[in-house]
């Protein structure tokens, strides 16, 4: 299979992280007879630095027509004073929003070999921690209208949080679909004992339940979810939810697994064109080092593999490759431990790269 890939290194660590998720690929290619090819697009502080735009148009364009985005981080420092809508951030805004990716996917899994990284108890890690966030990622209260005035003399602030029975639909399905790819359990979490759009979203999801009988549906109070996600995450194979309920919840399922610089995301849309990215920032403060953890953008690669590709045995391949340089005791500095073999961002990219069989 051919596909093509639009490439965002991005700054500070971006570029470093990025080429071992493409030295990464080109070995799945190699292994597997597919052809990767990469376009290279310029977005945030370095697009600011060479066209004076974080997204310019034709570089939103080679994204919209590829078959997926590999993304590594944008932002830093330098571009702190530039006005806002100059910003190395609007870049992603803009291109989250030009893809039409509405879903922002995140797993939360802890791996073994680092289950001491993890703020919860022993017992409760060693029961597994292995799903993935399905959050609603452009509409919901982010995005209703937002204002303070004077209600009879008092400063009175206003979110508006609405959602139409269109929008819960097409998050439902990527629920239904990646639950469907996974373990085929699907727990939708709302708020459906206070709030209308909660109501409405309960009401979708069941509907959905129909289409996708191979899919086990259970319902969860936001509230309830957060306590969950503490005491007994190995209950959960798929989350769907609003954006702010997945906001918040993400990032609480991130911190029970350790370290930021291991975890992957997509964010996905109407069509197969993803963008994939991991979940932390430029790290500017240790770029150029050799020292960044390049395993949240692999693992990102293969996630693109498995749900924009249709690529799973290679998805799985890289997910081993993982797996086996972990249980050898390699670790970057970020994730180094007593009696561990420390090593740089490009020597952990070639130790992953040659455990891909
Ligand atoms: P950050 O995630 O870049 O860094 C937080 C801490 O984690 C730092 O100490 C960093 O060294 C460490 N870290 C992050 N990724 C690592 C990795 N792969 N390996 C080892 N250590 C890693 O967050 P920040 O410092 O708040 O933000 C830095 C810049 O990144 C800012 O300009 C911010 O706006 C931008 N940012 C970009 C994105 C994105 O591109 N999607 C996301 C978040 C922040």
């Amino acid at each position: 299979m051919t596909k093509n890939i639009a490439v965002i290194r991005g700054d500070g660590i971006g570029p470093e992280i990025v080429e071992q998720a493409i030295k990464v690929l080109d070995k799945v290619a190699e292994v597997y007879g597919h052809r990767f090819c990469y376009t290279d697009v310029d977005m945030g502080g370095c697009a600011i630095d060479k066209w004076g735009d974080p997204l310019p148009e034709e570089m939103l364009k080679k994204c919209v027509e590829s078959d997926s985005v590999l993304l590594g981080a944008v932002g830093g420092d330098k571009w702190n004073d530039v006005p806002g809508h100059m910003r190395p951030e609007k870049g992603l805004l803009r291109l989250r929003a030009g893809m039409g990716v509405y879903s922002n996917n995140r797993p939360a899994k802890i791996w073994p070999q680092l289950a001491e990284a993890s703020p919860l108890k022993k017992s409760i890690v060693d029961a597994g921690i292995d799903f993935i966030i399905v959050r609603e990622l452009i509409g919901g209260i982010y995005f209703g209208e937002h204002k303070t005035e004077e209600i009879d003399g008092t400063p009175t602030a206003i979110d508006i949080l609405s959602y139409d029975e269109k929008e819960i639909e097409r998050i439902g399905r990527i629920g239904f679909e990646t639950a469907r790819k996974r373990n085929k359990k699907l727990c939708s979490v709302e708020k459906s004992n206070v709030l209308d759009s909660s109501r409405l979203w309960k009401k979708v999801m069941h509907r959905l339940a129909e289409e996708y009988p191979d899919v086990e549906l259970s319902d969860m109070l936001v509230d309830n979810c957060s306590m969950q996600i503490v005491k007994n995450p190995a209950q959960f194979d798929v989350v769907v939810t609003e954006n702010m309920f997945g906001d918040i919840l993400s990032d609480e399922a991130s911190m029970i697994t350790g370290s930021i610089g291991m975890i992957p995301s997509s964010s996905l849309g109407a069509t197969s064109c993803g963008l994939y990215e991991p979940i932390h920032g430029s790290a500017p403060d240790i770029a150029g080092k050799d020292i960044a953890n390049p395993i949240g953008t692999i693992l990102s690669a293969a996630m693109m593999l498995r749900y924009s590709f249709d690529m799973p045995k290679e998805a799985d391949a890289i997910e081993a490759a993982v797996s086996a340089y972990l249980d050898e005791g390699y670790r970057t500095a970020d994730i180094m431990s007593e009696g561990m073999r420390q090593v740089g961002c490009k020597q952990c990219g070639e130790l992953i790269i040659s455990r891909i069989c």
